[in-house]
């Protein structure tokens, strides 16, 4: 479906759960969140449904996030169910990578076609100090189960924090540089925990590493090949050059509001809605995309959530 904009909007990203293993310093607080009940979320035969009703309002890749997408008990079902629609051609999912040993072969065959892994740091000290219950280990344990399960095309995420991993991004883009991966450096945004640590903008990478060329590239990301690399650097910067204009997206959090626009508290609550019904509140949701957020200029998001609500 088109917006008032003219956008197309043809991109779910759907959060299975608001829980996470990690409680990363700019997305969790240090004690979590309470565990809701689980009449308070979405069930997998609504995940389902509403992806479905998303489906015939235009929209053809889903990601799949959180929280931790891999601690949502019933994950394989959702991924099952939602593969299984004609219209969806591209099946996401945006990980931590710890439970991806256990994990990366089901998940295949349940139909995901690629997935994200967010990792921001190389250091085991570091890692354990932002995750705050992480060890890198499970990382790399993850990174290789997902190669040994046979996903493609994997992207690696990292929040450029001033004065945190400024000095691991030449690390990161060799990572691009020696494998067919790639590395997005995404701008740390003022949602929720996200305003306690340092912003960097994305655009550092590029003056720390001069041998960046532009690269094709369709999305959100500008991206750019390392001189003789076989993978590629993408910068993700909703701060620095808002990209509002190429917004292709609808959100829904895992306690079923739809969210038009990541940076606003307009929500439209889905549950209880069904066939007809729920396609128009879909309809409505995209309908009521605003043009752009004004983080830039507020120096806040209105989202009204933190990040692991909302799903990033
Ligand atoms: N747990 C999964 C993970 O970490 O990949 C999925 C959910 S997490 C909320 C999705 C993405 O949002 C991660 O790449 C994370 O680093 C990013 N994120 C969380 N808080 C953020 C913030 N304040 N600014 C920018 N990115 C953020
Ligand atoms: Fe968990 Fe992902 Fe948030 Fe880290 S960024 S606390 S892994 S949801």
């Amino acid at each position: 479906m088109v917006d008032r904009f003219g956008r197309t909007v043809d991109y779910l990203r759907l959060s299975v759960t608001d829980l996470c293993n990690y409680r990363c310093q700019y997305c969790m607080p240090a004690e979590g969140v309470r565990k809701r009940s689980h009449q308070d979320i979405l069930t997998v035969e609504e995940c389902v449904e509403i992806t479905q009703a998303a489906a015939r309002c235009g929209v053809t890749k889903v990601r799949l996030t959180g929280g931790e997408p891999l601690v949502r008990r019933g994950i394989l079902d959702i991924c099952r169910g939602i593969s299984a629609i004609p219209e969806i051609r591209e099946l996401c999912l945006t990980t931590n990578a710890s439970l991806l040993p256990e994990l990366a072969g089901p998940l295949r065959e349940a139909g995901v076609d690629r997935l994200n892994i967010s990792l921001d740091t190389l250091r085991p000290e570091r890692f354990a100090a932002i995750t705050r219950l992480g060890r890198l280990e499970d990382v790399r344990r993850g990174l290789s189960a997902a190669n040994g399960a046979g996903f493609l095309h994997t992207k690696l995420n990292v929040v450029l924090m001033k004065g945190f991993n400024d000095d691991e991004i030449p690390d990161f883009v060799d990572i691009a540089r020696r494998h067919p991966i790639e590395v997005r450096f995404i701008e740390l945004m003022p949602i929720g925990e996200g305003g306690n640590a340092s912003f960097l903008p994305a655009e550092t990478v590029l003056e720390v590493c001069r041998d960046l060329r532009p690269a094709e590239g369709s999305g959100v990301a500008r991206r750019y090949r390392p001189s003789g690399g076989r993978g590629l650097v993408g910068l993700i910067e909703p701060i620095s050059h808002r990209f509002c204009a190429g917004c292709d997206r609808i959100r829904v959090t895992a306690d079923g509001t739809l969210k038009p626009c990541l940076h606003s508290d307009r929500e439209l609550p889905l549950r209880g809605l069904h066939g007809e019904d729920l396609r128009w509140a879909i309809q409505e949701g995209i309908a009521a995309k605003p043009e752009r957020h004004h983080m830039t200029e507020t120096g806040r998001s209105e989202a009204g959530r933190s990040m692991n609500q909302i799903g990033g």
